[in-house]
């Protein structure tokens, strides 16, 4: 009686790490993807935070828009491309689309 429950916990048991050991590998799948996103997203955001210009004249710092051609407070960057230099220090301008981004 004791050697048949033993047994049939030894088998439930079996099963449960079984079932654990599928559930491990899924979880594991799913840890995979996500820290392919999170890198993938870590990326963009690196990318995103290099993408400060610097008006070389006046030396105030502006965010470039995701397109790379205006600055976020909407200066057109490619009408005098001599003016601008890429920059990785902070945000210095004031107004909004620039500022409202740290
Ligand atoms: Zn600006």
């Amino acid at each position: 009686m004791l050697l048949g429950i033993s047994s049939t916990y030894g088998f439930m048991n079996m099963a449960a790490e079984m079932g654990l050991a599928i559930l491990a590998g899924s979880i594991g799948l799913a840890f995979a993807n996500i820290d392919k996103i999170t890198k993938f997203k870590g990326a963009g955001f690196e990318a995103e935070m290099c993408k400060t210009v610097i008006h070389k004249p006046t030396g105030i710092v502006h965010k470039l828009a995701k397109d790379g051609k205006t600055t976020g407070c909407g200066v057109n960057v490619q009408t005098h491309p001599e003016a601008w230099a890429a920059s990785t220090e902070k945000v210095t301008c004031n107004h909004s689309g620039c500022k409202n981004d740290t």
